[in-house]
């Protein structure tokens, strides 16, 4: 990789990866503090040595590191930068992206389980090199909108690692122990997959949904992940009625009553969608801290159902709620804000709506949390990752603000609904720089997605 040559990046070393880069003078930050309360801080500068915050300071303090540091991102040129913490997509499905046009969702007529039938098609034919080139079009998308961590919910860690590596974004992956698609997705596959080692990858497993596993294959996962402390449980749960009914004919057991009968409710399970719950339900959630992805606009386009946020914040499950994309098909543009302005709209209306600070939490440290990655990503805070995202601060999502009140900044950010990131920073590393990606040549991507699309669409003769 060659230097990053525009007007805020100040190069004082030949090194291509810096040790060190003061980022100064920026004209606001907002993050979550460690009690969760979220900040607007003003005319700050961050040191970042490797891939870790060091110190925050106000901009007249950071003076004389101005010639010591590798790298010095003037946040000040122009109007100047909005910094935040990358935002962390607790739910995604990468190698899905080669998707995107297979639905009958256009067809206002079709069912959803009619809509779905030609991705599926489409989804069994993909190879590794499809899976590969559909996942880092979909990471790159996602850091474009300034998504930095990403939990990936599917059954090829071939595939999710390398592209991972290749657009170089933090990921959980999240492999399939039980899978509706894949029949070779079992405990060995998920176990020789821990193998793989990277700085920005963790582990965790996934069942794809409790309609077809027995009590007893959910004990054996449970044994599994009480070898493998580290590693989180994640579950499509209380997605539609029909999903619900299905596990109450099987089980005789509502959902949260059977993973609490195969003792996986803990904080290391998230369950994603979580729209058919009962409040009983609920409470049980709330009382093993279990995490829960919110994915607004897959449920309105899948027609699921509504999700009952004020009932998980009276649970006090407020703050282990993430948001997620979901893939393609279920959502199209990859853009974490907009999930968050699909939450405010979709919960307006209740009694209670959420508010602009609750979604940023969202976004960013509840979602870490969720993951698994709490202490590590999605603050800015000293000892944290330097994982950020930086916003042009006179551009359309956040002007007219109030200065005297900052947080219409982000309220104007989520109304207006998602944008691509300036640039964003990835463990200390600028992978976006401009709009542009760093490390993969957008155009060659592109052409690649589409000779795959068109070779996949005839594989399968749709
Ligand atoms: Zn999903």
């Amino acid at each position: 990789m060659k230097h990053v040559h525009a007007d805020r990046y100040i190069w004082q070393t030949s090194r291509t990866v810096p040790r060190s880069v003061l980022i100064d003078n920026i004209a606001f930050y907002i993050t979550a503090d460690k009690h969760n309360q979220v900040h607007y801080k003003k005319g700050q500068s961050i040191l970042v040595e490797g891939d870790t915050i060091r110190k925050i300071m106000p901009a007249r303090q950071a003076v004389k590191l101005r010639r010591q540091v590798d790298l010095v991102y003037d946040a000040s040129v122009r109007s100047g930068v909005v910094v935040m913490p990358g935002f962390v997509n607790a739910h995604a499905h990468p190698p899905m992206y080669l998707l995107r046009s297979t639905t009958l969702l256009h067809n206002h007529q079709a069912t959803t389980e009619e809509a779905l039938h030609i991705s599926r098609k489409v989804e069994r034919a993909m190879h590794l090199s499809d899976q590969i080139i559909a996942a880092l079009g979909d990471f790159t998308e996602q850091q474009k909108f300034g998504t930095t961590t990403v939990l990936s919910h599917y059954h090829t860690p071939a595939a999710t690692t390398v592209a991972a590596q290749q657009a170089y974004i933090r990921l959980v992956d999240a492999i399939s122990v039980a899978s509706k698609t894949d029949p070779s997705a079992n405990i060995a596959t998920a176990t020789k997959a821990l193998r793989t080692h990277h700085p920005l990858l963790t582990h965790g497993i996934t069942i794809h949904t409790l309609e077809r596993v027995t009590l007893r294959e959910l004990q054996v996962v449970q044994k599994f992940l009480a070898r493998h402390p580290k590693l989180i449980l994640t579950i499509h749960c209380g997605e539609t009625l029909a999903e619900v009914e299905a596990i109450i004919h099987k089980h005789q057991l509502r959902p949260i009553e059977l993973l609490a009968k195969a003792k996986l409710l803990s904080p290391r399970l998230i369950l994603s969608h979580a729209v058919h719950f009962t409040t009983d339900e609920i409470q049980l959630l709330a009382k093993y801290k279990v995490g829960i992805v919110h994915l607004p606009t897959s449920n309105r386009l899948h027609k699921s159902g509504q999700f009952q946020y004020g009932n998980y914040v009276v649970a006090g499950l407020g703050n282990r709620i993430a948001l997620g994309t979901d893939s393609v098909i279920s959502k199209s543009k990859l853009d974490l804000v907009s999930e968050a302005f699909q939450s405010k709209l979709m919960h307006q209306d209740t009694q209670r709506p959420a508010s602009f600070e609750e979604l940023f939490l969202m976004l960013t440290s509840n979602a870490a949390h969720v993951v698994g990655l709490g202490k590590q990503v999605g603050r800015i805070l000293p000892g944290y990752k330097a994982d950020l995202t930086f916003w042009k601060l006179k551009d359309r999502m956040f002007m007219p603000f109030d200065p005297t009140q900052p947080e219409t900044l982000l309220g104007n950010f989520i109304t207006h609904g998602g944008y691509t990131a300036r640039d964003v920073m990835v463990n200390g590393r600028f992978v976006i720089t401009g709009r542009r990606h760093n490390l993969v040549n957008e155009s060659e991507l592109l052409t690649k997605l589409e000779q795959h699309h068109q070779a996949l669409r005839k594989r399968v003769k749709v």
